[in-house]
């Protein structure tokens, strides 16, 4: 599934340029291009689904984002200090990119 105008599709697809910090069958993670804190990364699913209303019930995308945003941050050696996550969803949760992604934050 893609979307031919999201630029997140792009990222996926390598037609945008942007360093992938994590890839795994499901999910890639690239850093933030405006960081709103120290460390801030960006998991996103390959496929693309507009938020996580979207994806269909039972998804096994609702557990993949989780484990690729413990798998970055184990990496990048925020575990086991600690990190946050977040997940905007529709434009009154604040989502300017519509294609599901899960933000990864250390201040
Ligand atoms: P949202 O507000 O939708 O939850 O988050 C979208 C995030 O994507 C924002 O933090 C924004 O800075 C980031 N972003 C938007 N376009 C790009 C891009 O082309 N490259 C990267 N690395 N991040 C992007
Ligand atoms: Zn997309």
């Amino acid at each position: 599934m893609k979307d031919a105008e999201c630029v997140f599709c792009k990222i996926v697809a390598g037609e945008i340029p942007s360093p992938k910090v994590w890839q795994d069958d499901a999910c890639i993670a690239i850093r933030d291009i405006a960081p709103q804190a120290r460390v801030h990364f960006l998991v996103i699913p390959r496929d693309h689904y507009e938020s996580i209303a979207h994806l269909p019930q039972g998804s096994p995308l609702f557990g993949r984002l989780l484990e690729a945003a413990v798998g970055v941050a184990r990496q990048e050696g925020l575990v086991p200090g600690g990190f946050r996550t977040q997940i905007n969803t529709g434009r009154d949760g604040g989502q300017t990119v519509f294609h599901t992604h899960l933000h990864v934050l250390k201040d």
